[in-house]
């Protein structure tokens, strides 16, 4: 099967190295080509527009920032729609709107294509190790055309419901692990500036009702002063708002989410959209001259 792959940053570059190291045939294409040099290397062949990738490809799978990006790959001037044929399958891995995604199931629907969205969880190190956990939406006999492809890249797949559920349950997710992402910098910070060794205060709230993945994390984040993506800022701004205007869209008010947004959005205009999500932590210390910094890993 040939497959291809549009969008190999941090998440889509090892994700389709994964796929090419099951025997697949790999064609790749990027704004970026260097992206991809790495990839040629190994033997994946390079698309110059997304149009061609849906030429020589029966399975197209993307891996991009927000939903401008995956409308504009879809439906761009030498977009996908341009080179698909009847019986193509499009998986869509990105953290995408349920709604967009949904009008692009439709769309493609008209001209013979399948569609599955299907976002990750498990950050940059799950995409290196392959152990992503994957939820997907759309039809179940197509996920199974596929679902050898997703295995390269994961070990947990979840069929969630028709297309656009996979991304309602990454909004979820995300809304959990980004208010996790605030809590746990607003209270290491509080913590630190009333005296406290963050190293022992890790000790206790990992041992505790407190601990979370975001804060398992912290000795290589945090407590480094690292604060190199992995997972940029600007996407946990993006996702917190996907999932609030879903709340929206449902009738759904979600009280603490808007909070978090604020809080993306404050270390965001600190300058930090480039730098992880744990970077909220960063915009904290330098508002109240405290660094929350533990050399034990
Ligand atoms: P990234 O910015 O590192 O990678 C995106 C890639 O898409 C880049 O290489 C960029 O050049 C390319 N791109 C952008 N616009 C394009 C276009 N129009 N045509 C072709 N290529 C284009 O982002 P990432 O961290 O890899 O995230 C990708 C998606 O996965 C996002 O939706 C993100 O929310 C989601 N995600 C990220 C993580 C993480 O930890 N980084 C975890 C889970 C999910």
């Amino acid at each position: 099967m040939n497959v291809g792959f549009i969008g190999i940053g941090q998440m889509g570059g090892p994700m389709s190295r994964h796929v090419l190291e099951a025997g697949y045939e790999l064609t790749v294409h990027d704004l970026r080509k260097d992206a991809g040099k790495y990839l040629l290397d190994k033997g994946a062949k390079w698309a110059d527009t997304p149009k061609a990738v849906a030429g020589t490809c029966r399975v197209v799978i993307s891996c991009l920032p927000t939903p401008i990006q995956v409308q504009e790959v879809v439906y761009g001037t030498h977009g996908l729609m341009g080179g698909w044929n009847t019986g193509d399958i499009y998986v869509d891995m990105s953290t995408n709107s349920p709604t967009v995604i949904r009008q692009v199931a439709k769309d493609a629907k008209a001209m013979g294509v399948a569609v599955l969205d299907a976002p990750v969880t498990g950050g940059t190190r799950g995409a290196e190790d392959g152990t992503l956990a994957i939820m997907v939406g759309g039809d179940k006999l197509c996920l199974e055309k596929v679902r050898q492809v997703l295995q390269a890249m994961g070990n947990k797949i979840f069929h969630v419901g028709d297309v656009g559920c996979g991304n309602v349950a990454k909004l979820v997710n995300n809304l959990i692990s980004l208010t996790n992402n605030t809590i746990c910098a607003q209270a290491f910070v509080l913590g630190v500036k009333a005296g406290i060794d963050p190293q022992i205060l890790w000790e206790i709230t990992t041992s505790g009702t407190a601990n979370n993945w975001n804060l398992q994390q912290y000795p290589q984040t945090v407590f480094q002063g690292n604060f190199e993506p992995g997972f940029r800022l600007s996407l946990g701004f993006k996702d917190i708002g996907l999932a609030i205007q879903l709340g929206r869209e449902y009738g759904v008010p979600l009280l603490v989410g808007a909070a978090v947004e604020q809080s993306l959005l404050e270390a965001k205009a600190a300058g930090f959209e480039d730098k992880s999500v744990d970077a909220v932590a960063l915009y904290l210390e330098k508002l109240v001259g405290v660094k929350v910094r533990s050399a034990k890993k």
